[in-house]
């Protein structure tokens, strides 16, 4: 069984991660995982903002640099790392898969775009669209919004969310029949479970786990779409 997480965070890129690149990698080779995707906030979301003045070539290079650092790290210790990104739209979150820095690049409209337009782009470009905590609330998040026609799947396992919250997005992926994808939203790396405590949740992590190890991320999104990525939680033991 080899274990992955699909969703994570890290410092600087991420301007609410509190775990560096490496304290995050690190973290997951303790626990025995095969890999990770970074899924670092994008330029339309909770990046730091001084680089948000950048020029959007500028921005990438920031954007993409925890990514590499978590490549190199990964290499160091022995564990893959495959690149995500984490879309935002008045705080309605995309996790987006299959899509390389040079693919961004190459596509400076997508800041410019109605939300919709940009993950139809993203879907018609190959990447695997998954709607990230379609259920969350907080409060800076006026209302919850859904985007059944725009996604391929929904996060039903969010470790970072109530149960409620993902109990609904279950209901909700299978009412439209869309993929399911798993994961811990990690901001915190190895302080994840004091951190879910404080919160009031379960100290769980979750992830999904192949029989045979991701080659790449091609891989990941057919193994998605194949059903053989099966979702997990983990506690610290
Ligand atoms: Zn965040
Ligand atoms: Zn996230």
């Amino acid at each position: 069984m080899y274990k992955y997480e699909t969703h994570c965070h890290t410092s600087p890129v991420s301007y609410c991660a509190k775990a560096s690149v490496a304290e995050t990698v690190q973290f997951y080779k303790s626990l025995g995982y095969t890999g990770l995707f970074i899924t670092n906030h994008f330029l339309d979301g909770n990046i730091c903002p001084s680089v948000k003045l950048l020029p959007y070539i500028e921005q990438l290079n920031f954007y993409f640099a925890d990514y590499e650092a978590a490549v190199r790290e990964g290499e160091r210790i022995g564990i893959s790392v495959f690149p995500g990104v984490e879309l935002s739209y008045k705080g309605t979150d995309f996790l987006i898969y299959g899509l390389d820095k040079c693919w961004f690049q190459e596509h400076p409209e997508i800041m410019e775009m109605k939300k919709t337009e940009e993950l139809q782009l993203m879907m018609d470009s190959g990447a695997l669209v998954i709607q990230a905590h379609p259920y969350r609330e907080e409060h800076y998040i006026n209302h919850i919004r859904l985007f059944p026609r725009h996604v391929h799947g929904v996060e039903v396992i969010n470790s970072s969310q109530k149960e409620e919250a993902n109990e609904i997005a279950a209901v909700y992926a299978r009412h439209y029949h869309l993929l399911e994808t798993c994961g811990s939203d990690n901001h915190w790396a190895g302080n994840v479970f004091e951190k879910l405590r404080s919160k009031g949740l379960k100290p769980e992590i979750a992830g999904m786990y192949s029989e045979t190890p991701i080659v790449d991320v091609r891989d990941f999104i057919n193994k998605i779409f194949s059903g053989e990525m099966k979702p997990f939680l983990q506690d610290e033991n």
